[in-house]
């Protein structure tokens, strides 16, 4: 079901209106600094949309893991001062959480600004999503906008619990711009998409991938697998892997994967290999067959790296998920790089090209490709789960565009 956005909601129902937006300015901060403000930029443009046409908004935001307590490192103080230096509204920062408790501060909120309340996750309440802690914000206003699609596949209280109170109340709950930018891009990849349709799935969190393998694989044309990720396929077929990391509890599933995939699951033929990981290692190319004793794979080999270009080269429609090796240190980058260069060549030609995973999009940006890609996906976790077809509470609390 498709849901209702915010630019379902004209500006004309804006003015004056207040607006809660849960946006996800889960940014890194180093002793009161933020290191990275791009989840900050990313939630700019509902933000904007909203303050122009002179709502009162209402922003939450989790931030880190403070285990629902009171925890200073952790407070959204230094975001708010970010969001001032980028927004031409002001931005008041409100040093409570609870939606009651914050009620007095928000009484002279005036039309295009934004008050930013405090860590929800200073509420124990918020990761157990508690409806008494999502009443308290759903009764600031009539409106709900969710635009934290990085937070979207967990049930907390500001993200399905508010939009559930809030429609309960006879208000409206609807999508951000980022959040529907993502869903639109994620969903129609797998809705219909043109032919060849490639997915590359690496990196190394070998077990909470595999669900998104074997939802992937009946509907590709070809499913290339880097990274660690393949060593754990090389252990089903029964291929020595050396000390590289592995998931034993996955073995038995991926050789389950491998039987299902045929031809269509497509595994690395060689492999760089060292026995220590560092900058000035020595490092190897083996074919898959030949790893041996105290090798760990560290990235697919020259072989590999023109197979997948390749068939890459040939996609109409490609989702990218996971490094191919090591990229943190060059000397394991090349597979990684080449592939991001193969991916951001096809889309110049007219290819879909989308990208998930916070480590992935850190490498496209080390190769410098972000541009040309189709679309770089914020949300690890979630744009796993959306494209292993996984209903997200944090949409499906929505409200529904016909509706
Ligand atoms: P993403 O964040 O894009 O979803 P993951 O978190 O699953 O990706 O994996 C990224 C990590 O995988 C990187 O830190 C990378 O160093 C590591 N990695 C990739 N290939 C290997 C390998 N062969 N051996 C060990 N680690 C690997
Ligand atoms: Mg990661």
């Amino acid at each position: 079901m498709i849901k209702k956005n915010l630019s379902d909601v004209g500006s004309d129902r804006l003015r004056g209106r207040t607006v809660i937006v849960r946006a996800d300015l889960n940014v890194p901060v180093d002793s009161g600094s933020i290191t990275d403000d791009q989840r900050i930029r990313a939630s700019l443009p509902t933000l904007r949309t909203l303050t122009e046409a002179g709502a009162r908004v209402i922003l939450l935001s989790h931030l880190g893991r403070p285990n629902g307590r009171v925890a200073p490192a952790y407070s959204l103080a230094p975001v708010a001062e970010r969001l001032n230096e980028l927004l031409e509204s002001p931005v008041r920062f409100v040093p409570h959480t609870d939606g009651r408790a914050a009620s007095g501060s928000l009484e002279f909120l005036g039309e295009g600004e934004i008050a930013l309340l405090e860590n929800t996750r200073f509420e124990a309440g918020e990761t157990a999503n508690d409806p008494e802690l999502a009443s308290s914000w759903a009764e600031l206003g009539d409106l709900f906008v969710n635009d934290a699609f990085g937070t979207a596949h967990r049930a907390h209280a500001s993200t399905a619990g508010l939009a559930s109170a809030i429609r309960a109340s006879g208000g409206e709950a609807v999508a951000g711009l980022l959040m529907a930018k993502e869903l639109e891009f994620l969903e129609e990849a797998l809705r219909l998409p043109e032919r060849p349709f490639v997915a590359i799935i690496g990196g190394a969190k070998i077990s909470s991938k595999i669900g998104v393998v074997s939802a992937l694989l009946p509907r590709v044309d070809r499913l290339l697998i880097g990274g660690a990720m393949a060593n754990t396929f090389f252990r089903a077929m029964g291929l020595d892997t050396g000390e590289s990391l592995i998931e034993e509890d996955s073995i038995e599933v991926a050789a389950q994967l491998l039987e299902e995939g045929g031809d269509r699951l497509v595994l690395p033929l060689d492999c760089i290999v060292t026995s220590e990981i560092s900058e000035t290692a020595r490092r190897r190319v083996v074919e898959r067959t030949d790893v041996q004793g105290e090798d760990k794979i560290l990235d697919i080999g020259p072989r590999t790296r023109d197979l997948f270009a390749d068939l890459v080269s040939r996609a109409k429609t490609i989702v990218w998920n996971g490094p191919m090796g090591v990229f943190e240190i060059d000397a394991f980058a090349e597979g990684t790089v080449l592939i991001a260069e193969a991916v951001a060549a096809a889309c110049d030609g007219g290819a879909l090209g989308i990208l998930g995973g916070g480590d992935s999009a850190a490498a496209a940006e080390r190769a410098d490709v972000v541009d040309r890609l189709t679309h770089v996906s914020t949300g690890g976790g979630a744009s796993l789960e959306l494209l292993a077809g996984a209903d997200l509470p944090g949409v499906h609390a929505l409200t529904d565009r016909s509706a």
